[in-house]
């Protein structure tokens, strides 16, 4: 309790920053000042911000956790387009795998970037709740 109160961010501002930065990321931009882009290349970010200089890939591994964003969501995407070609198809399970299997691949293949974005934001968000000085929200 006494930590809660040494930290720079109130709840009631996290939630406007959240917005915001959430805004951010869904546009491919640097979750601090809106401005940077996030991404150079499809899928492949940024080192850091191009206006701010937020370090955007801080450390080996920092990724992990967009790769369990992007395969939770894929998988879930997956479940729900077999069970669609299944429930209104009359195909065979090979029919419905041929067809459905490159949809699944599509959507992960469109999904990364999304995924790598709000990863961004959510580490950077977590930043901002620690009180991390490198984490400076605009
Ligand atoms: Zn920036």
């Amino acid at each position: 309790m006494r930590l809660r109160h040494t930290l720079p961010w109130k709840e009631p501002q996290l939630g406007g920053l959240r917005a915001r930065c959430l805004r951010r990321v869904l546009r491919h931009h640097c979750p601090q000042c809106g401005l940077g882009a996030l991404f150079d290349r499809w899928a492949h970010l940024r080192e850091r911000c191009n206006h701010c200089g937020l370090i955007y890939r801080r450390e080996d591994g920092a990724e992990l956790g967009s790769m369990y964003l992007s395969a939770t969501v894929s998988q879930l995407f997956a479940a729900a387009v077999f069970v669609l070609l299944w429930l209104f198809t009359d195909w065979t399970p090979w029919i419905g795998f041929a067809v459905g299997t490159p949809i699944v691949l599509a959507f992960c293949y469109g999904f990364l970037p999304l995924s790598m974005a709000l990863w961004t934001a959510v580490e950077y968000l977590t930043d901002v709740a620690s009180g991390e000085w490198w984490a400076k929200p605009r």
